[in-house]
């Protein structure tokens, strides 16, 4: 048999054997009488199929021998797992894969039963005795090289066309990936291995810095979530998406660029001092552990490894929340002056690590005295309604961002024994349907400037502080303007990063 016919050959016995939950569950959770739903459908089957027939046709290509292990074992591991998904209606994500390799024998050994042996013969040992017989001819590396080339063009076509549906799909996307044989288990083992890894990563310490004065001061760094510059109406925007904010004086904003499209990266570079692959002491810890008050509230998550007191999540910030605010970023404001007040260092740095543009349910992300623009989209199905809703619904959360950096300006007016200040800075940008492009993530030298071109707003509490212009801002004068801010002395400082005269 061809390699070519092999390949297709498996990943249909792939895709017969071990994706009905797969497919049961897309089934259940799209509209099937809207055309673009059944065009999703018929794009994920043939995506499926392409995807794992060149994975066949690369490995066995390439390694021969070692290809048909490989295959072997992925049946077995594909059959026991479809067993568990049919037998405890799991999903194999990331947190699975954490209990699994957790499990020690005697708790393992209770899940053997007569079903599972059925199971492993039935579609793990079967398919891999004809595996392993199989007689393959090659193809040239000629002719090898050209057939991987178009299908990987095919699929790209396929996913551009069906960019439609990234909404649906980034919101299904950890139940689709963990009913994906052989993804689910595959590439969240190795999540899970690189996650792990990172958590002991240990950060490349910075010199030690000095507190310069006594005098109190305060700065509040709010990172924001997927905001991007042009739907604020501080940058030209023609919907009053800053209602508040406009009607604040000392408030400035400057053009800004993300290093990167995505929350790990753009939150690292928000942190660091300099733009860097190695992981540098970020900010808080670096403050914290040079005797700065260091806070950080998050209702996200992707920071790098914090080694501070204070890091309060949603769950530790409700205890003592109320209202309905509780339930969206205003939680990140409870107590705060409170907090900040009861202090006993003379410099502050609070960081809130907000959600609020967070896709792709952006109509979820606000209470419903914000839902100013209207209709909004409900849904991630785009079928269900235009762009101009789901841009609205964008809209909203800008809207709802807009009151939680005034609240914020107002908190630290109120504490006027501190000098203190606001800086509002996004992780990175987010597409909404320009050029069919959606959300955020692609790498920044082909993202689309809707991605990387983000909000950098500052406040200062009186007028003797006064700011620098600059052409365009990078994240990572974040750090040195907080330094400045603060009065810190510090061997690594750069004048030139930094926003603030004084
Ligand atoms: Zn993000």
């Amino acid at each position: 048999m061809k390699l070519a016919h092999f390949a297709i050959l498996m990943s249909l016995l792939t895709l017969l054997l071990f994706h009905i939950p797969f497919y049961c569950f897309v089934f259940k959770n799209l509209k099937l009488t809207s055309y673009s739903g059944i065009m999703l459908i018929v794009n994920l089957i043939v995506l499926m199929i392409v995807v794992n027939a060149l994975f066949y046709y690369l490995i066995y290509f390439l390694f021969r021998f070692i290809a048909k292990v490989l295959m072997v074992i992925s049946f077995i591991i594909n059959s026991v797992a479809l067993y568990f998904i049919d037998t405890y209606g799991i999903i194999i994500d990331e947190s699975m894969i954490g209990n699994i390799f957790n499990t020690n024998y005697s708790e393992s050994s209770s899940y053997i039963s007569l079903k599972l042996v059925i199971y492993i013969f039935l579609f793990g040992v079967f398919p891999s005795i004809y595996i392993s017989k199989a007689n393959i001819i090659l193809p040239r590396a000629r002719r090898f090289a050209l057939v991987s080339v178009q299908t990987v063009v095919f699929i790209f076509i396929i996913v551009y066309a069906n960019s439609n549906n990234w909404l649906w799909i980034d919101k299904n996307s950890k139940t689709l990936g963990g009913l994906a044989m052989p993804w689910s288990y595959s590439v969240n083992s190795l999540i899970f291995y690189i996650n792990n890894k990172k958590k002991t990563e240990r950060e490349i310490l910075l010199p030690k810095a000095t507190i310069q004065d006594n005098e109190k001061a305060v700065i509040i760094l709010v990172i924001g979530e997927s905001a991007r510059k042009q739907n604020f109406s501080l940058y030209g925007y023609n919907k009053n998406t800053n209602p508040q904010l406009t009607k604040l004086s000392n408030v400035y904003h400057f053009d800004a660029i993300s290093t990167a499209t995505y929350t790990t990266a753009g939150v690292k570079s928000i942190l660091e001092h300099k733009k860097s692959d190695d992981l540098n002491e970020i900010l808080p810890n670096y403050l914290y552990r040079n005797n700065v008050e260091v806070i950080w509230r998050t209702t996200n998550w992707g920071e790098p490894p914090l080694h501070i007191k204070k890091y309060q999540n949603g769950d530790i910030l409700r205890q003592n929340c109320k209202g309905v605010g509780c339930n969206y970023d205003e939680i990140l404001l409870t107590d705060l002056e409170e907090e900040i007040q009861s202090s006993k260092n003379n410099k502050i740095l609070v960081i809130l690590h907000t959600s609020t543009s967070h896709g792709p349910s952006y109509n979820k992300k606000y209470p419903t005295g914000f839902e100013i623009f209207k209709p909004v989209c409900n849904s991630v199905d785009l079928a269900n309604c235009s762009n101009q809703d789901l841009i609205n619904a964008y809209d909203n959360t800008i809207l709802y961002t807009d009151h939680i950096l005034s609240t914020v300006i107002g908190k630290l007016k109120k504490m006027n024994t501190y000098k203190s200040a606001m800086i509002f800075v996004s992780d990175h940008g987010e597409s909404l349907g320009e050029n069919n492009l959606y959300m955020h993530g692609l790498p920044i030298k082909i993202a689309p400037k809707e991605q990387y071109e983000i909000p950098f707003i500052v406040w200062i509490s009186n007028n003797s502080i006064q700011l620098k212009s600059y052409e365009t801002l990078s994240q990572n004068h974040v750090f040195h303007s907080v330094l400045n801010f603060l009065s810190i002395k510090s061997p690594i400082y750069d004048e030139e990063m930094n926003i603030f005269i004084k």
